[in-house]
């Protein structure tokens, strides 16, 4: 039976299924909402990286795209007997066919009950992003400062530091405001949420566009325990804002982010198909090191086989993480089902209800 094939170069192995068993069968809410997964038909990428670009960060090789009928394939492996659902958005890059990502994606979460975001580009009319935002299924936007025009082909990070106006332009978050709709915003910057502008651009779009169902991705690409400290404080008292925490393994970010934004305010997300990588991630004050059994080029200080051969999925790590979060800060089971399916179901809910312009 194991192992089984999942996605890309990973396999789900014994290990998986033992862990699970383990430290996740018993302690997961039976509906599980993800709430951070990037889903695109691989045949709409229209630019393939090239190496350069690959080898310049670590999610350039372990990012390849995955299709509807896969990412429910391995939802139901890596989730066995839970009922799964999601939000689900393309890859945000410019090497794709957008407008065929967007729109495959949209029937797809017709057809099995899942939610999307529309990946908007900020050269967009409103007409046209309004378009979409009216189709069903779907919940608001997932903008990135890759989708700003006049991309470097050999760099992802070309417009790293630009305001996050310069992606999610006024006039797209007026619309969205009137709408109700959700964002799911990658912070800008090398500074990450902490950085002043960021904060003050945050504050301004609450301010400005409270309609708006703001949610910041990965506690603000927040990874380490100091780069939680400097911003998480800063956001403590808007209630309005959400967060999901895909792509975080560390526990003293997930304890630090429970604790001060409690347990309504934070979506679980997977970041799949990339977390599927199998390995674990080591912390060195603002830095992180990811260690994995593949001979990627970023993977160059391996650990040795009889500990590569413990390695789970990056997600299970991520799981168990929050885990000894709640299980630290003595969680309830309707604060842990809150963070894995009722706060992504109650923002839904209220997206449905927006008011439609
Ligand atoms: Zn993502």
């Amino acid at each position: 039976m194991l192992p089984v094939a999942l996605h890309h170069v990973w396999k789900y192995t014994e290990v998986d299924r033992a862990f699970w068993d383990r430290h996740l069968e018993d302690w997961l809410p039976k509906r599980i909402f993800d709430a951070h997964t990037h889903v695109n038909e691989p045949r709409f990428r229209i630019e393939v990286p090239s190496e350069q670009k690959r080898r310049q960060y670590w999610v350039g090789e372990v990012s390849e795209p995955i299709g509807a009928a896969d990412a429910a394939r391995c939802s139901t492996t890596v989730f066995p007997g839970r009922e799964f659902a999601c939000l689900a958005f393309g890859h945000p890059s410019l090497d794709y066919d957008v407008d065929a990502s967007n729109a495959s994606l949209q029937e797809a979460c017709v057809e099995r009950g899942w939610y999307r975001l529309v990946v908007s580009r900020p050269d967009w009319s409103t007409e046209r992003l309004a378009e979409q935002l009216a189709m069903p299924n779907t919940l608001g936007v997932k903008p990135y400062y890759a989708l700003i025009p006049g991309q470097d082909p050999d760099s992802r990070d070309k417009y790293l530091e630009a305001s996050i106006f310069e992606f999610l332009p006024r006039e797209h978050l007026a619309l969205l405001d009137r709408r109700g709709a959700a964002v799911v915003l990658h912070v800008p910057k090398a500074g990450r949420l902490a950085h002043p502008d960021n904060l003050a651009e945050i504050k301004q779009i609450r301010r400005e566009y409270p309609g708006v169902v703001l949610i910041i991705a990965h506690f603000g690409r927040c990874y380490t325990v100091p780069h939680a400290q400097q911003a998480f404080g800063q956001l403590a008292d808007d209630e309005g804002i959400y967060f999901d925490n895909s792509a975080v393994l560390n526990p003293d970010v997930h304890r630090l982010a429970l604790r001060t934004f409690g347990s309504e305010r934070i979506l679980y997300g997977t970041d799949n198909p990339i977390f599927y990588m199998r390995g674990r991630r080591q912390w060195h004050g603002t830095t992180y090191v990811n260690r994995t059994s593949y001979p990627f080029y970023f993977n160059k200080d391996r650990e040795p086989p009889e500990i590569e051969a413990t390695y789970t999925l990056f997600m299970y790590e991520a799981l168990l993480a929050i885990k000894q979060a709640c299980d630290d800060l003595a969680l309830t089971s309707d604060q842990i089902e809150a963070l894995f399916h009722g706060n992504a179901e109650r923002i839904i809910a209220s997206v449905g209800e927006g008011k439609v312009s």
